[in-house]
């Protein structure tokens, strides 16, 4: 376990030079205060979880101290937003602190969100609000605990620094980390600047390290290439298979390692609705639920387009190629052991299909349908979620597919179905609700709720006492609310 000041710190992509990125000095907020930090995200620097009580921890995470090896940088990068090209974006209020690397020898960027104004703020003021700091906080943590890729959040910090949204607020820092901030804008920056070298030296430096077994491949980057449609491929099949809306998949929010990243107006499905569309902004649902999945091919499009130095055309059209095909084998996949088969039938996909179509007709909600499901067999268990159905004999003829599909599937005791059930099948998830009742108290000085909601959202697999109020659907209040994209 180490203390604060014995982290180890190698800053790679600051070598890469000014070109990439800008030093920049955080600005600190007044009187800053834990909110709330990860254990989960300290143990991945071996931290000890007694020093998020220390004053200097707040002081650190909150703008006011560096360590001496820490080299803060803004970096650059562009993208398309809305379908849109926008030529320069780039950190407009965070700042890659370094790179820290731990005893197990993984390097860890720490990334400190509403550290101030920057060469690439734009009309910003360079802050985030305490209200959007928790939402990340909470989402990258919770996501991680389902087993799906996300950055991660150390700890957000409060403080009494006024920040103007629509209204006044809070500022407050999010310390995110993940192996790599690189975007997919991070390339079609240097690709349509048209600075070869720059781009040549960005992508050695992905493929070194974050790609390094591509190396070994006949065409290393278009290996690498491959393997980011296939990582994407993935990473989208667990956001539809578990109901989780990002709401802002511009190319600049993409990042190169294929992980959730860049949190905004996201949420998790309440009802199951495939239409739903999270960002209040987003008039034209271009990031609704169900789009995510071929604007998960738009944006590997984009950043192919911005990889034609390195690898052929055709080379580039055969990977996106495997988009697709590789989402929709994960996608099922998963979607078979949330019904709890073991086994794969060519009329699978219907079956998940037909019972998506019935759940949206009804307003079904998404995560306890699969869970009560798997809380006995499968004759009960279809028998009691019944009464959530509007459309009876629609959901009378699936459940007797259903039933005939399990019994095919294998003749298991009812112990072994809810355990392997349950194990896929969430209990909890952050509901916009929730976030929204934990970011009430933070606003009015009460972290409790918040550090609560972590808590539970750390083990959402496992049911736990005294917690039935996080599982279950949100009140007449908590059902559409809307999202702004200000943070
Ligand atoms: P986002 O919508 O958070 O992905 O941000 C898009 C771009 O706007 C990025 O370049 C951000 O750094 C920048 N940005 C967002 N909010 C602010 C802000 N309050 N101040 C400065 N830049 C911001
Ligand atoms: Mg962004």
């Amino acid at each position: 376990m180490k203390a604060l000041d014995e982290l180890t710190f190698d800053n790679r992509f600051a070598r890469l030079g000014d070109a990439f990125s800008t030093h920049v000095l955080p600005e600190p907020l007044d009187a800053p205060r834990l909110v709330v930090a990860s254990e989960a995200a300290m143990a991945l620097l071996d931290l000890d979880p007694a020093v998020a009580q220390t004053p200097v921890f707040a002081e650190l995470f909150g703008g006011h101290k560096l360590w001496a090896e820490a080299e803060p940088r803004a970096m650059v990068y562009s993208g398309h937003q809305f379908g849109g090209y926008t030529p320069q974006l780039g950190d407009g209020r965070g700042l890659l602190l370094g790179e820290v690397y731990n005893e197990a020898g993984e390097h860890w960027d720490l990334h400190l969100k509403g550290a101030g104004m920057t060469p690439y703020s734009r009309m910003g003021d360079g802050r985030a609000v305490l209200r959007s700091s928790i939402r990340e906080f909470l989402a990258s943590e919770a996501l991680h605990a389902l087993g799906i890729p996300s950055s991660r959040a150390l700890c957000v910090i409060g403080s009494d620094t006024p920040v103007w949204r629509e209204k006044q607020e809070r500022g407050a820092m999010v310390l995110r980390m993940a192996h790599s901030h690189i975007r997919f804008g991070h390339f079609e920056y240097f690709y349509y600047t048209k600075k070869p070298e720059q781009q040549a030296l960005l992508a050695e430096h992905v493929l070194n390290l974050h790609y390094p077994e591509c190396r070994e491949q006949p065409e290393p980057y278009l290996a690498m290439f491959r393997e980011i449609v296939e990582r994407n491929a993935e990473l989208i099949a667990k956001w539809q298979a578990y109901g989780f809306c990002h709401g802002v998949m511009n190319t600049d929010n993409m990042s190169i390692l294929g992980i959730t990243f860049d949190f905004g107006p996201f949420a998790f499905l309440d009802d199951f609705d495939a239409h739903f569309i999270c960002n209040h902004s987003d008039h034209e649902g271009r990031y609704s639920f169900s789009n995510q999945v071929p604007i998960g091919q738009w944006n590997l499009s984009a950043l192919a387009q911005a990889l034609t130095p390195f690898i052929s055309v055709d080379a580039l059209k055969e990977a996106l190629g495997l988009y697709l095909p590789l989402y929709q084998a994960n996608y099922l996949d998963l979607m078979r052991r949330r019904l709890g088969l073991t086994t794969a039938e060519d009329d699978d996909q219907h079956l998940v299909e037909r019972l998506l179509k019935l759940m949206q007709n009804s307003g079904v909600d998404y995560t306890l349908f699969f869970r009560r499901l798997g809380d006995e067999s499968a004759a009960l268990a279809v028998t009691r979620l019944r009464d959530d159905f509007v459309d009876l004999a629609g959901f009378d003829a699936w459940a007797e597919q259903y039933k005939a599909r399990v019994a095919r599937d294998g003749d298991y005791g009812e112990e072994q179905r809810r355990a392997r059930m349950h194990a896929v099948n969430p209990l909890y998830i952050l509901r916009n609700y929730l976030a929204q009742n934990a970011i009430a108290a933070a606003e009015s000085g009460d972290y409790s709720e918040v550090r609560r909601l972590h808590e539970v959202l750390s083990r959402p697999f496992e049911e736990q006492a005294g917690m039935e109020q996080y599982a279950q659907r949100p009140p007449d209040w908590g059902k559409h609310l809307e999202i702004s994209c200000s943070s």
